[in-house]
């Protein structure tokens, strides 16, 4: 019989991950989703080494891994090439030395299968939900119809306004840089198992992450940085002027970039998002939702399978819920913070007009970087490893 029943407000990454695990300690769960169907879409991103770790606990990793490529690390350049990074994962010590370039479906797919298989999971779809926290017990409003449960857990993503009322000390700004994304063969010559970047000033950035592997090579996602403004008036004429741009900017990835049509990019906007306490009563906010950073250090999604983990690892000890959601904080919330931090720091060495920020990238950064502690300070940060903590 399961023993108490749960919300879940956002059918993401966070959201199954968080419903599998919640159903394995025996609550009843309900995934609450706006969209009217399943949405495996999305580009692709780095999943660091804990975030392949919480797959396993799952038991996906295996069919996820053989749908993305290991990746070794990151390299980035000016287009002066002069080198600004070369970060390795071989580095790291621990079991799992390589993050996981995989496209968003990959992951989606196998945590969608994995929650749709459980009968103590249900979904409701095309659902516009309002949530009550003023009780002890969280209720949730469909239409004219409401039901209470013993938790709740917000994992809407970071466009999401669920939590603007009961959170109201919740930071959320939009960052001004954007980008532009991609899917694409990766170029010839390029490594498949590397995160290749380059830059020129602070103003323009590209990257290329492998993804998959095809019949036909090898699937990569290109990022290309937009500011507001480019952004804000990107249309179909447009488009043939930054693909130029991009072709000229990358030579040797042109040929990749050339049978690119305009409906084949994305433009994605980030939001720096900070919760100081993403709790109250018992509604529990996690991933995108909670803490959201720019994409340049490759964390979101290693992020919110953590937040999932965590919690379930938080519940199980049988504790009362409140101390149960104390406990996850007090483990999750130095490396949320740490993370934000490193992300609101570098993201302008990398997405700016001013010159100082490159500037100081170049020549005081990348120099600096290639002092051993500094190194490993930075090879571990990609790779989700400072101030990670779980219950096993
Ligand atoms: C369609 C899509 C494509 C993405 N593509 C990329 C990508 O290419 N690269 C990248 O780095 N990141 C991408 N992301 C973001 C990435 O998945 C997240 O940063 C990360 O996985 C953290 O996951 P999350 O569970 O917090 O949020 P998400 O995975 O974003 O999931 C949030 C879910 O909540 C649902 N939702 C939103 N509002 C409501 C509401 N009011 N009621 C109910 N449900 C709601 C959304 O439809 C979504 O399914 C994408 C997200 C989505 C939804």
């Amino acid at each position: 019989m399961p023993k108490k029943s749960i919300a879940i407000i956002g059918g993401g990454i966070g959201g199954l991950s968080s419903a599998t695990f919640l159903a394995r300690l025996g609550y009843k769960v309900t995934i609450y989703e706006k969209a009217k169907g399943p949405r495996p879409f999305g580009a692709g991103f780095l999943l660091q080494p804990p975030g392949q770790k919480v797959l396993a606990e799952l038991g996906v990793l295996e069919e996820v891994e053989q749908l993305s490529v290991p990746i070794d690390g990151l390299v980035s350049k000016t287009s002066a090439d002069r080198q600004l990074l070369n970060l390795n994962y071989s580095h790291i010590q621990g079991n799992r030395m390589h993050g996981l370039g995989v496209q968003r479906s990959s992951i989606y797919n196998a945590l969608y299968n994995l929650a749709l298989s459980r009968e103590s999971i249900d979904f409701v779809w095309g659902a516009d939900v309002v949530l009550n926290n003023a009780n002890e017990q969280p209720s949730i409003q469909l239409g004219s119809s409401t039901q209470e449960y013993h938790l709740c857990v917000l994992a809407s993503g970071s466009n999401s306004h669920l939590a603007d009322a009961i959170f109201p000390d919740r930071v959320k700004k939009p960052y001004q840089w954007k980008c532009l994304w991609a899917n694409i063969k990766l170029p010839i010559d390029f490594s498949e198992n590397k995160l290749h970047q380059r830059c020129h000033h602070a103003s323009k950035m590209m990257g290329i992450l492998p993804v998959c592997r095809s019949h036909d090579g090898v699937d990569a996602v290109l990022y290309w940085s937009l500011s507001e403004e480019e952004a804000g008036c990107f249309s179909e004429q447009s488009f043939i002027v930054i693909k130029q741009e991009i072709m000229r900017f990358w030579p040797e990835a042109s040929m990749s970039i050339e049978p690119l049509e305009y409906a084949d990019f994305i433009v994605a906007n980030y939001n720096d998002i900070w919760t100081p306490k993403p709790f109250h009563k018992n509604c529990i906010l996690i991933g995108d939702i909670s803490h959201s950073t720019s994409p340049q250090l490759g964390q979101g999604c290693t992020m919110a399978l953590l937040d999932s983990w965590l919690l379930a690892q938080c519940l199980d000890s049988g504790q009362d819920t409140q101390d149960s959601l104390n406990e996850w904080w007090r483990l999750r919330k130095r490396q949320v913070k740490y993370v934000r931090y490193v992300s609101k720091l570098l993201t302008p060495l990398y997405q700016s007009d001013k010159k100082i920020f490159w500037w100081f990238r170049d020549y005081i950064v990348a120099p600096l970087g290639k002092v051993p502690w500094l190194y490993k300070l930075q090879i571990n940060t990609l790779a989700s490893n400072v101030f990670l903590k779980t219950k096993r």
